[in-house]
């Protein structure tokens, strides 16, 4: 069918009271991002809908994108006739019977915001039921549950019809809640912790941390891979690298074996603190989920997060592993997390790391090696770049895909 315009139905932002224009304007402007390279769409953010025209632009390829925008609850591909009700009669047939299978139902759900069209909604409602039934062979009417929905909206530049209603993202517009900066590895969780934070409403920054010549430039591109599959929610991410192997190699000498991990750690929540208030983000984010490693234990945390007073959210905390990989494979990260390149923890992990490592110890540990010095260089050597969705960064790793594969 060639749709004139696509309906959409805001997801919990109708609850947020004054705030609500805010949340508004913030999905308007995300719709926009998502759907930049469509030159012809405009796109109306009214108070209680979205209206996007698309003059004429491929409604697929439209919805295909807008499935993936955070804060709409469904949408609709609609077409506008003029107000006169043969034409409405010709496309409300025609929508019907692209739909219809043997043995289907329906029923007609008319709204009005032009009172002053003639028939009003329950006249409209009789009229358009009669040339259904009369022009599909075999269709019944049904109130509860009826397997079509044809909607149609009286409004004052013509009448809109519509029988499909497409399942959105919820959630809630990226960047409502502010800036929040994401431990990104090159692994499973921490993406989908990224994911489930942006779908929060959470402008999300990508930090990745790297060892040259432990890590390989491999790891590096697959970092910046997911990043951009993330990006597909929000439009685009920063990506932020920052250098780490002096600090490794530093532990990795004065640390006992069984701290490494723990001091590690801590230095990597020490410059996540400095980059997240240089960068006027609000909380860090990571993709911990408790009792999965050896790091991931309370004391643990407590022995880590002792280096920050910004809150540290865990969104997969209490996930386990295959409800994890569930998400990850919904959101298209799954394939890109399992590829064996080696992130900067796993080289540099101990063989028996402490499960329950103690904070007093830690900090003792920690004062061997030179703190601001080591934090200096790292925050000197950090790079950062904008990614955006559907860009290719393992394109130069292609025989290594190849001997993978
Ligand atoms: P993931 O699958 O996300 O790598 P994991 O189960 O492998 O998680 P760890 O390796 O212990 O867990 O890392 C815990 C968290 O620390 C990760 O989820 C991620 O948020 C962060 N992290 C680990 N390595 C890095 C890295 N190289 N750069 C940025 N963040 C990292
Ligand atoms: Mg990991």
């Amino acid at each position: 069918m060639q749709y004139t315009e696509i309906m959409v139905r805001y997801g919990e932002l109708s609850t947020k009271g004054k705030n609500r224009r805010n949340f508004i304007d913030s999905l308007g402007r995300n719709v926009r991002k998502a759907l930049h390279d469509f030159p012809e769409l405009k796109v109306h953010a009214n108070r209680d809908r979205m209206h996007i025209m698309l003059n004429g632009e491929d409604s697929a390829k439209v919805m295909d994108r807008l499935k993936l925008v955070f804060g709409i609850q469904n949408f609709s591909p609609s077409i506008r006739v003029d107000q006169d009700m043969d034409a409405v009669y010709k496309t409300a047939v025609e929508m019907v019977r692209a739909q219809y299978q043997p043995g289907m139902t329906f029923k007609i759900n008319t709204r009005r915001s032009d009172h002053k069209f003639e028939y009003d909604t329950n006249e409209i409602n009789d009229m358009l039921g009669g040339q259904i039934l009369d022009h599909v062979d075999g269709i019944k009417v049904q109130m509860k549950h009826p397997d079509i929905v044809l909607r149609v909206e009286v409004r004052l530049n013509g009448i809109f019809l519509s029988s499909e209603t497409i399942q959105g993202a919820g959630g809630l517009p990226v960047g409502t809640a502010g800036k929040g900066m994401l431990m990104l590895s090159g692994g499973i969780d921490s993406p989908v912790a990224g994911y489930l934070g942006m779908k929060r409403g959470v402008n999300m920054e990508m930090v990745h941390f790297f060892s040259p010549p432990y890590t390989s430039e491999q790891a590096l591109a697959k970092a910046k891979q997911l990043a951009s599959t993330l990006a597909s929610y929000s439009g685009s991410v920063k990506f932020i690298q920052i250098p780490f192997t002096e600090i490794q190699e530093e532990i990795k000498e004065k640390v006992p074996e069984g701290y490494l991990m723990t001091v590690q750690r801590r230095l990597m929540m020490r410059l996540m603190d400095a980059i997240t208030r240089k960068r006027n983000g609000k909380a860090i984010f990571n993709g911990e989920s408790l009792g999965q490693v050896a790091s991931q234990t309370m004391d643990s945390m407590i022995a880590i997060n002792d280096v920050t007073t910004l809150p540290v959210l865990r969104p997969v905390i209490s996930m386990d592993k295959t409800e994890i990989i569930k998400v990850a494979e919904d959101i298209n990260t799954y394939d890109l997390s399992i590829m064996p390149f080696e992130d900067c923890c796993t080289i540099f992990a101990p063989p028996a790391p402490k499960t329950h490592p103690k904070l007093d110890r830690a900090r003792a540990y920690e004062e061997r090696i030179d703190v601001d010095g080591l934090m200096q260089r790292a925050m000197d050597g950090i790079t950062i770049t904008e990614i955006k969705p559907g860009e290719n960064y393992m394109n130069a790793q292609e025989d290594v895909f190849a001997e993978l594969l």
